[in-house]
């Protein structure tokens, strides 16, 4: 596997081969696995053999844990042609080149060994645990650890958990029991054979195909504290601190991948289907729905690119910026996918329509890494300040 950085030199030239490689793996065989997860409903284990022996799972982490040490805003170049593939290869790629960054901030040397390097080289997988029934997402968190001696007991219930049932640990982010808000909250690496530990996979999803969610449920379950990141107060630090600002502008350029597909489509479509003696292409309606989408989806584009400019610059207002990106992308998605649907006329609503399958998964972008309206609570929060709406 080809390191891009070698003594701080960007080698455009292998970055460019990626590109292409990458580009012609989504058109290709992606497109291949996207229909076997759409027939099957499941996700091929395979699939993660082969991503992970192109070295697609390694892209954006450090050479020294075996990654390929790509910078983040070039990454976000790898990430949106990804994202033109089917959403359980974009969630995969997404997942695991991001889940090492959440962890290694916080890790020891004991810890890096044990889950961040392994994670990067795909040895282990890793689900982000963080989502609950019967609480908000955040300081409201409910399942709760009590300590004795060296060992945590694990109580409460997790759901909507990405490769929850299929992962070896879950990143999971519980709280200190009888703490309150953000104190004493802790992330923990549970062992996915923990007794006590209950998982049952979710129903079948509107978009997203083929990826596994969990419904967790622990009754405590052993966790040894020798597996808890950082100190007892920092879960959520770490579940929505330095990890979030980048995994969300991630996530945006997904949305902008997305739509890039969606409007590939539409033109495909637009120049081939005649109607009274004319292609679609040619009537000024259709052409300026393709007009709005092509300007709709640079705009976003920009935007992600300079959020995570100022990430990379340690920009105070880089997680504003996140959140603006994020709101904006997934606004702009769901303009793009909706006139692209549009463009294909009825057929389009109908499977095996490249599009029908577009639209299901952009929809799910609107949850990823916080909705719209958390979005807006963040951005409104640094201009207003914390007082309560
Ligand atoms: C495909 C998919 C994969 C996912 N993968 C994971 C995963 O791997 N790990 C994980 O932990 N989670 C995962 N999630 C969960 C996802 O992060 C949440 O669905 C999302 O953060 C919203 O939380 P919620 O579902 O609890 O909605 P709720 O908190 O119940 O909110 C419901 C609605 O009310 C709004 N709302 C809630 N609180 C407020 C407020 N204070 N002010 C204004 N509006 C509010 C929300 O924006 C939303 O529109 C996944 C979800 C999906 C769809």
């Amino acid at each position: 596997m080809k390191q891009l950085e070698r003594a701080n030199q960007f080698d455009e030239a292998a970055f460019t081969a990626l590109k292409d490689e990458i580009a012609a793996y989504v058109a290709g065989p992606a497109e291949a696995w996207a229909q076997r997860i759409e027939r099957e409903r499941r996700v091929p284990p395979e699939l993660w053999q082969e991503l992970r022996a192109r070295g697609y799972l390694s892209l954006a982490a450090p050479a020294e844990y075996g990654g390929r040490a790509i910078p983040f805003t070039r990454y976000l170049e790898l990430i949106e042609l990804f994202s033109m593939s089917h959403a359980s290869v974009r969630m995969i790629v997404h997942v695991v080149n991001g889940t090492w960054r959440a962890m290694d901030r916080f890790a020891t040397g004991e810890q890096r060994r044990s889950f961040v390097i392994p994670s990067v080289k795909g040895e282990i997988k890793i689900a982000f645990t963080l989502t609950e029934p019967t609480a908000g997402t955040g300081a409201d968190l409910r399942c709760s650890v009590t300590r004795e001696g060296d060992t945590y007991y694990l109580s409460g219930e997790k759901h909507l958990i990405t490769f929850g049932t299929m992962c070896d640990y879950w990143l999971l982010f519980a709280r200190v029991a009888g703490t309150r808000r953000a104190d004493g909250t802790v992330a923990l690496l549970v062992d996915r054979r923990a007794p006590g530990a209950n998982v049952t996979a979710m129903d079948e999803s509107m978009g997203v195909r083929g990826t596994d969610h969990a419904r967790l449920s622990f009754d405590r379950a052993p966790v040894p504290v020798a597996n808890r990141l950082g100190d007892e107060g920092q879960g959520l630090a770490i579940a929505l601190g330095g990890f979030l600002t980048p995994s969300r502008i991630s996530v945006a350029m997904s949305c902008v991948g997305l739509a890039r597909r969606a409007q590939e489509l539409a033109i495909e479509y637009a120049g081939k289907r005649e109607t009274f003696g004319k292609t679609l292409a040619q009537r000024q309606a259709i052409r300026f729905m393709i007009a709005e989408n092509a300007t709709d989806i640079e705009a976003a584009r920009q935007l992600v690119l300079h959020a995570a400019r100022r990430w990379e610059a340690d920009d105070p207002d880089a997680a504003m910026l996140s959140s603006m990106s994020k709101l904006q992308a997934v606004e702009m998605l769901t303009r793009v996918t909706d006139k692209a649907l549009q463009i294909h006329g009825g057929i389009g609503f109908w499977q095996p329509n490249a599009i029908e399958r577009v639209y299901r998964d952009a929809r799910a972008q609107r949850f990823e890494e916080g909705t719209n309206e958390i979005q807006k609570t963040v951005i409104a929060r640094e201009l207003l300040g914390k007082a309560d709406a």
